[in-house]
């Protein structure tokens, strides 16, 4: 009998225990969600993902990391031009046209056509960022056949995010749109700066490699480095003749400049069909490589494509 009784109160005592216990559980998990965000707080520009995140939006990949990053992760970075699409044949999707009412701000090259019919779809053109201001641009033509049907030789290059150089001045621009929308956000300069940082560190590895290598041409389907090539005082042989394959009589001449400049290697992008490819290689004995201009992680991109073309050639 006694033994039951004390059975039936030890039995009662864990039973006040937990419950007690289960009561301080909200408590606690309060105290732990406080000591989160805090720790989150501190970290400055570390990820803090909320559910409703504002947008902005980017034109073309490349932009992306870099306005991301520059924004700590603030918010929920679209971009325009799917990945593996061209840019050059791209209209925006009516869906995407609707999410751009909304967006904060939107981030261009300011150069390719497309990006040029944006300002008809949004009311406030304020938000449209052009990046390539300040960047000295170059004539050319990145048209392609199969949009208007004609080439323009009267455009401008618009590949300026593949030179370090010009991307400098680009996230320039990046910075001075998130200093008139958001003045308070200091962290985003910093940020920015440590960007520079980095493309500054590219731009002088760049300068050097090439320098040393005594590179002086490099070789693409279509011409996606037309600044880099202009920054670092290569020439950029391009196959692709005005949006259009090259004709025999333009192949034999752009065989024989690949023969004078040395040529061992030829880039591509996946986006470009090249037809005329494989011929030119075979004649001039050079590698096919394909090269990702418009890559999320374009520093990455440039510095790989510029340690291939600085490679010797054995
Ligand atoms: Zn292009």
């Amino acid at each position: 009998m006694a033994n039951i009784l004390i059975f039936k109160q030890k039995n009662k005592i864990s039973y006040h225990f937990f419950y007690n216990f289960a009561q301080q559980i909200p408590k606690l998990m309060k105290k732990l969600f406080a000591i989160l965000s805090l720790t989150l707080l501190i970290a400055g520009c570390s990820e803090s993902k909320e559910t409703d995140q504002k947008s902005i939006f980017v034109t073309i990949p490349p932009l992306q990391a870099l306005v991301n990053e520059a924004t700590c992760g603030d918010f929920d970075v679209e971009i325009l031009v799917p990945q593996g699409a061209s840019p050059e044949s791209y209209e925006p999707t009516s869906q995407q046209i609707a999410k751009l009412s909304d967006a904060e701000l939107i981030f261009s090259t300011g150069l390719i056509d497309f990006e040029k019919s944006l300002t008809r779809h949004i009311d406030n053109s304020s938000r449209l960022i052009d990046l390539s201001q300040g960047i000295e641009l170059i004539k050319g033509s990145c048209s392609h056949h199969h949009h208007h049907g004609h080439s323009h030789s009267h455009g401008v290059d618009p590949h300026i995010w593949t030179s370090p150089r010009a991307l400098i001045t680009m996230v320039r621009n990046i910075e001075s749109a998130l200093r008139t929308s958001y003045s308070d956000s200091t962290k985003y300069f910093d940020s920015v700066e440590r960007i520079i940082d980095r493309l500054e560190t590219l731009d002088k590895e760049c300068g050097e490699h090439i320098a040393a290598s005594g590179t002086k041409a490099i070789m693409i389907y279509h011409p996606a480095y037309t600044y880099l090539a202009r920054d670092y005082a290569i020439e950029q042989i391009t196959i692709e003749q005005e949006g259009k394959e090259p004709t025999p009589h333009q192949l034999v001449v752009l065989i024989e400049r690949a023969r004078t400049m040395g040529i061992k290697r030829i880039f591509h992008q996946p986006q470009y069909s090249p037809d005329k490819l494989s011929s030119i290689a075979e004649e001039i004995d050079a590698e096919i490589i394909e090269c990702d201009p418009l890559s999320q992680d374009i520093e990455a991109e440039i510095r790989k494509v510029v340690e291939l073309i600085s490679q010797s050639n054995e």
